[in-house]
């Protein structure tokens, strides 16, 4: 059945940058067939399923553009480690202990904390079980952009296995779930993919027409390790390999980058997922992301995992992206408000190569959420835009849709049991703690 939401004020995020301050929505398979200010006339509330949004705020359902649910488990597990330490001591050892079991909690655990939260679309990099995931996701009814990341420290014929895992789920499972299950590549991150293994990973890419995704220039340890053993910056190297072209890459962090670095992402239309929150965590830095918006390259905003984090919050890293950059360059509009808003909206849908989601427009995919304004925090209820990056929690979404069918109604997740996946969370834990 076609659904109506009216009496809502609708945060379109579409080019003209509307705001409807009472209006509606009409859906229809899936997909916004009226986006409207005003009362709906009674005609169209015949035959349709009518939400009365009694005056909640409508937006695009946020963007994840990097993730790995399946550590959701290790949140906490340390929380003051640099990146190099972190990985080698803590979670890589933890990550050998993973059971199935564990892996399938820690993913249910974080699919319910990013419902909850406001999040519709999420990118997951992982290398344990991803063809179960992916269909999972599908039952659920997230978007997700999914992919096997693959780490090279190993033989040829174990890069090969590894690589030929990662196109068999990419091409399995790409356009699955009705089209909201999508697919990339992933070498994990140059300091743990050889160059000739990123080569060959770029290749398969281009010949499928799938994008590539990889952590870069995260930490400066990364880039001066790099810088020693092969004399420039881990981009660098990309291009002078020619692999940031001809295919659509999607690089996290991008912490420590400069004037050179940001025009060869324009140069090759390249993203970043940008994750204040995990960098300052891990005592990485502050990725440029002012200098990085006036070349106007596509910033997105992403979690990480939360072993780095710890929340799948995205209310909390758009505040912080905006934040950041107003501290570090002492000036009180360097990113704007707005410019938070479409870094966790229409940017991410950009950034994870999303054509029809991100904003809420005739014709786009019905992916958003609905937040109630009624917290002390959220008042005096005028400036919604400001309120929305500068105040608001994940708490205060009530409602979350994705291709138009509900996955939460007033608080209520709808397609996961969350009392019975947060007891197997930490029931899982302490077994993995044995
Ligand atoms: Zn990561």
């Amino acid at each position: 059945m076609d659904t109506l939401i009216k009496n809502a004020t609708i945060v379109t995020m579409n080019e003209e940058k509307e705001l409807l301050r009472t209006g509606y929505v009409l859906i229809k398979d899936g997909r916004f067939i009226e986006v409207e200010a005003g009362e709906p006339q009674a005609p169209l509330l015949e035959g349709v399923d009518v939400i009365d949004a009694n005056g909640k705020w409508l937006m695009p359902g946020l963007v994840n553009t990097h993730g790995h649910t399946g550590m959701s488990l290790l949140r906490g597990i340390n929380d003051d480690l640099p990146l190099n330490q972190w990985l080698e001591d803590k979670i890589w050892p933890i990550e050998k202990k993973l059971t199935p079991e564990a892996v399938q909690a820690a993913r249910r655990l974080a699919m319910v904390e990013m419902i909850e939260s406001g999040t519709t679309s999420f990118l997951d990099m992982y290398h344990l079980q991803m063809p179960e995931f992916a269909e999972e996701v599908a039952q659920v009814g997230l978007r997700a952009t999914l992919m096997r990341s693959v780490i090279g420290l190993c033989s040829r014929e174990e890069q090969d296995e590894k690589l030929a895992e990662s196109i068999q789920l990419a091409e399995q499972f790409r356009g699955s779930g009705n089209g909201r299950i999508q697919t990339m590549l992933a070498p994990h991150a140059p300091y743990t993919c050889p160059p000739d293994y990123i080569e060959r990973i770029v290749d398969a890419a281009r010949e499928r027409s799938l994008p590539v995704h990889m952590h870069l220039a995260e930490t400066r340890k990364e880039i001066n390790d790099y810088l020693t053993e092969h004399g420039m910056h881990p981009l660098e190297l990309l291009e002078e390999r020619d692999l940031l072209s001809g295919t659509e890459w999607l690089f996290a962090h991008g912490v420590h980058m400069h004037e050179q670095h940001f025009e060869l992402l324009e140069k090759h239309n390249a993203a970043i997922s940008h994750n204040p929150k995990s960098n300052l965590k891990l005592g990485a830095g502050i990725a440029p992301v002012a200098s990085m918006l006036k070349h106007d390259l596509t910033v997105a905003l992403g979690t990480d995992s939360v072993a780095s984090n710890n929340a799948l919050d995205l209310f909390e890293e758009m505040r912080f992206a905006v934040l950041l950059q107003r501290g570090i360059n002492e000036q009180a509009n360097m990113v704007e408000t707005y410019e938070g808003l479409e870094m966790a909206t229409i940017s991410g849908a950009k950034a994870l190569r999303y054509h029809d989601v991100g904003s809420i427009k005739v014709g786009n995919q019905a992916d958003f959420i609905l937040i109630s304004a009624e917290q002390a925090h959220l008042h005096p209820k005028t400036d919604v835009l400001s309120h929305l990056v500068f105040a608001a929690k994940g708490s205060d979404v009530t409602d979350s849709f994705v291709q138009g069918k509900a996955l939460m109604r007033n608080r209520n997740i709808l397609t996961l049991d969350k009392e019975k996946i947060l007891a197997e969370a930490n029931q899982q834990l302490l077994l993995l703690q044995k």
